[in-house]
């Protein structure tokens, strides 16, 4: 049975005072989780180990990094490991979201080393993907998310992405209010996993987790998720608002 997850991303938001209340409240009120649906929290670094301590007895519930470098240690000021993330009990780390790919250039390389380094110290990535309006508008957005996990994913082995866990971001979608249709997102969900398919077997496809983001909300969750390739969401404004966040989490089918 595949995973699936919701996982906030609440990016460079709240003081440390709001970012307790929210967790808080968000454990008081978190529906009942199955056995394969998973809820991951996307922090900023500074209030990992925060809420790490309050969900540490919740069943299902993980703490994600928002970013990792691509090196293990070392002279790089101002940047945080993924062995750093270890040694804290981070288990979850967002890789290449599109601010990170736009604001700080991340590139597919990069992605790459962020994601072997996860692979090495036992980490599970996120790997955010997805296409510009402009792209999109062309007619383009197949070839475009193909060529991504190619050149991010194609060095890893099959056994290294069983249960691999893909968010498919379309950019004009993010923090926009224009969500996907659930039909956009299944026709794109589907092509992410016979692009798997194709270079690693059904069975592997099978098991990666394609979670969509992009204005996900309390009102769209449950007919996004609800469709075949869908397996949770990545979410980003409505993951701060526990009002919202909660019947997206219930979004999830059981
Ligand atoms: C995101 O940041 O990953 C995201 C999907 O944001 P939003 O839900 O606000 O569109």
């Amino acid at each position: 049975m595949r995973k699936q997850i919701v996982a906030a991303n609440w990016k460079m938001n709240l003081t440390i005072q709001e970012a307790e209340k929210l967790v808080n409240e968000l454990i008081e009120k978190l529906p009942t989780l199955q056995i394969n649906q998973e809820v991951v929290v996307g922090v900023p670094f500074p209030y990992l180990t925060m809420v790490k301590g309050i969900i540490a007895n919740k069943a299902n519930v993980f703490v994600a990094a928002q970013n990792c470098y691509t090196k293990d240690a070392g002279a790089y000021t101002g940047e945080t490991s993924v062995p750093m993330l270890k040694s804290i009990g981070v288990e979850y780390v967002i890789i290449g979201h599109s601010e990170r790919r736009e604001y700080f250039h991340e590139c597919h390389k990069m992605l790459t080393e962020k994601v072997e380094r996860c692979f090495e110290h036992g980490l599970k990535p996120i790997f955010c993907c997805g296409e510009p309006l402009k792209i999109r508008e062309a007619g383009l957005q197949n070839q475009y998310v193909e060529t991504q996990l190619k050149e991010s994913l194609f060095q890893f082995s099959a056994e290294q992405l069983k249960g691999f866990i893909i968010a498919y971001e379309p950019i004009w979608a993010i923090g926009t209010g224009k969500t996907a249709s659930s039909e956009q997102a299944q026709e794109m969900h589907a092509h992410i996993r016979s692009v798997f398919q194709g270079q690693y077997g059904a069975d592997i496809a099978d098991t990666i987790s394609i979670l969509y983001g992009g204005s996900v909300k309390a009102a769209n969750a449950n007919e996004i998720f609800g469709k075949p390739d869908v397996d949770g969401g990545l979410v980003g404004g409505a993951s701060l608002v526990v009002s919202e966040f909660v019947p997206i989490i219930e979004g999830l089918s059981s």
